[in-house]
């Protein structure tokens, strides 16, 4: 038996690992392509070595020319599995496609080694059972073939840092076998172990990193999360078209929880029928189907379609007929953004966003637009906090029954860099939705505290200044503490603080927002109830919580002005909230008729433009100053007879 037992071990692993392979749909990201790539080429190696081996064994039949050209042959196709091997670990760190230069250098270097062994003679020798070939075209191929196993390994150091440590490893492991096996093969040429080593290589290449189960999702058997954001890497790395369906299940997933994974799995069967969409499963709940590869316009009117058939499937029954509410967002065209994470941004981002009755969103450029201002300004709300930026605005508060402007309501700002000031409509929506609200809102009373002690606001008048509560901060079981801890550090009494909340800390936690709110009331502090008149059972929150004054919306107040109905439920809502012996400000009130209107109503303050809009600290010290003490000056015809009566 000729010696060609060691290449059969090796073409029974390539082939096995083939067979494994192809029960996998491919994913389509690079390093995967390219190892499916090394696997052919380094299959087709190993039989052209069995075949060249085979025959020099048959030489006296066979033609001389035909056996040194399928020795050269197989030459070649070791040049080959080479570069390969380099081209594998090379796009692991970086993309070849992307640096065309040194791709087109690599290609010569190939191309040149694979002429050069073609034009060159090559022996070959059959002793026995024992059959080789070496001579120039051999030592050539010992030339260029080590230069790419070589630079592979060096990128593993070169670029070290930007593989993982197993990745690192599993590439040194294949370089360092590959190695050993040609080395021994040079200086024993009849023991032909080259193509067993790399297939050795290959297979811990496959168990350590390609292994398709890598890709997948466990429970649902599509592609990962993790998966997803390579993928999409890719399609942006690549500037690839896609469009893209993103399936957002109502679906409260638990992992031991039987009925859940039936319902996942079988969602997951459906989706994954669709031909040309790749599907990944994100965050539990939720699917995305990803259309690329063909043209741009086929991929849209593909995705459209397949909406429609999706979202009558999902009006049916799932599992154990299980209805699930489900929601899609629509992307017909990937654009829209310029990277993988802006895209899992905008998923993010949009998929608790869903108006009450909608059930599917279409995101276009102006939600690519409305992420990039996102980010933006939430670097511009970090940088504000660092380079203290944040300016408090006091709007004064008026008071019908002295005349006098008794408080005020400090408003957060932002002092751009360019000196124009950014206004809260622009950065709080920001600042609740990644949570540094927290730290706006202590800076807002902690700035607040400083102005009341510095100028003694008491002394002209202003008897407390209201500061607005976020949502996250009335959740967050620290904060009468940290507020105790400010007032104390800025030596403020907290009678003169009155802290705004809205009905929407109702939502969660309402017991941390009680234990706060109790333990700031035993302090001294006050609550005013913001946005009277947005939400829906505003009353019942005014039983229920121990507010001492009612904030009336700008809404409410306009309406009270324009609708006659509104007018009749704004008059009975008064006397209600003042049989609870409750104070109500009334906000946004602009002209002189309408203060008129307020007064006539039985409200106890007014807030609004018609006084003054927001002022900075120095302009609101000057007013209150000015008002305060020469109150009949105030050309409001209506004061005037206040204080003459
Ligand atoms: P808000 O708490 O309801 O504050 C009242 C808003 O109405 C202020 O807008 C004020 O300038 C505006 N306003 C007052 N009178 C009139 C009027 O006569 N006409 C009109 N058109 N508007 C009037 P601003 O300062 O832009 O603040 C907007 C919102 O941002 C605030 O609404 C509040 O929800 C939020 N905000 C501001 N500062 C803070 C803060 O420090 N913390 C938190 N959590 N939220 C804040
Ligand atoms: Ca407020
Ligand atoms: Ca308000």
């Amino acid at each position: 038996m000729i010696n060609i037992q060691i290449q059969l071990c090796g073409l029974v692993f390539d082939l096995i690992l083939i067979f494994f392979i192809s029960r996998h749909e491919s994913v389509g990201i690079t390093s995967e392509k390219i190892f499916r790539q090394c696997l052919v080429v380094y299959t087709a190696c190993i039989i052209l070595d069995i075949t060249s081996i085979l025959a020099i064994e048959y030489k006296s039949i066979l033609p001389a020319m035909l056996i040194s050209f399928i020795c050269k042959l197989y030459l070649v196709s070791l040049l080959v599995s080479c570069y390969f091997a380099f081209a594998y670990t090379y796009n692991t760190v970086t993309h070849l496609r992307k640096n065309e230069r040194f791709k087109w250098g690599v290609l010569v270097l190939v191309v040149v080694g694979a002429i050069l062994i073609m034009l060159t003679p090559v022996y070959y020798i059959l002793d026995g059972s024992v059959a080789y070939s070496f001579g120039p075209a051999v030592k050539i191929t010992y030339v260029f073939a080590p230069i790419f196993i070589l630079s592979a390994l060096f990128t593993t150091f070169i670029y070290g840092s930007q593989m993982n440590m197993h990745r690192r490893k599993a590439i040194r492991s294949w370089m360092i076998i590959e190695i050993v096996a040609a080395v021994i093969q040079f200086l024993v040429p009849q023991l032909l172990i080259v193509g067993f080593g790399s297939s050795i290589g290959l297979f811990i290449l496959y168990s350590e990193l390609e292994n398709p189960e890598v890709y997948l999702d466990r429970v649902a058997g599509c592609f990962s999360k993790d998966t997803f954001k390579l993928y999409l890497g890719q399609e942006y790395g690549y500037r690839k078209r896609f469009s893209a369906i993103i399936v957002c299940n109502e679906l409260d997933f638990k992992k031991d929880d039987e009925e859940n994974k039936r319902i996942i799995v079988e969602m997951s069967e459906f989706l994954n029928s669709f031909s040309y969409a790749k599907l990944f499963r994100l965050n539990d709940n939720d699917f995305a189907l990803i259309y690329d590869k063909h043209l741009h316009e086929m991929n849209e009117i593909e995705s459209a379609v397949n909406l429609d058939v999706i979202r009558t499937r999902f009006k049916k029954t799932w599992g154990n007929s299980s209805y699930i509410k489900t929601k899609f967002l629509y992307v017909p065209d990937g654009d829209i953004v310029t990277s993988e994470d802006d895209f899992i941004d905008v998923y993010e981002r949009n998929r608790f966003k869903f108006d009450k009755d909608e059930d599917l969103r279409t995101l276009d450029e102006t939600t690519g637009q409305a992420i990039k201002e996102f980010r933006q300004m939430v670097l511009e709300v970090k940088d504000a906090l660092e380079t203290d930026r944040i300016e408090v605005f006091y709007q004064p508060i008026y008071s019908i029954e002295t005349g006098k402007f008794v408080s005020a309501e400090a408003l957060a700002r932002i002092r751009g860099t360019d000196g124009k000031l950014i206004m809260p409509g622009k950065f709080i929506p920001v600042a609740e939705e990644t949570g540094l609200i927290e730290a706006i809102g202590e800076r807002v009373f902690s700035k607040t505290c400083k102005c009341i002690k510095e100028h003694d606001l008491k002394m002209k008048g202003i008897d407390y200044i209201e500061v607005n509560l976020s949502v996250a901060q009335c959740e967050n079981p620290m904060l009468s503490s940290k507020y105790d801890e400010i007032m104390k550090l800025e030596e403020v009494h907290p009678g003169t603080i009155n802290l705004e909340i809205t009905e929407s800390s109702t939502v969660n936690q309402k017991t941390v927002l009680l234990e706060n709110m109790n333990n700031l009331m035993n302090m001294g502090c006050r609550f005013s109830l913001d946005d009277f008149g947005t939400g829906e059972s505003n009353l019942d929150y005014i039983v229920n919580m121990p507010v001492n004054i009612v904030k009336f919306d700008r809404t409410m107040v306009q309406d009270y002005f324009t609708n006659s109905k509104a007018k009749v439920v704004m008059k009975a809502t008064v006397g209600m909230i003042k049989d609870l012996g409750l104070k109500i400000v009334a906000e946004g009130v602009e002209t002189q008729e309408q203060v008129e209107g307020i007064k006539d109503l039985g409200i106890d303050y007014i807030q609004g433009y018609v006084f003054s809009k927001p002022l900075s600290k120095h302009d609101f010290i000057n007013f209150i100053e000015t008002k305060n003490n020469v109150i009949s000056s105030i050309d409001t015809p209506n004061m005037n007879i206040q204080n003459a009566s």
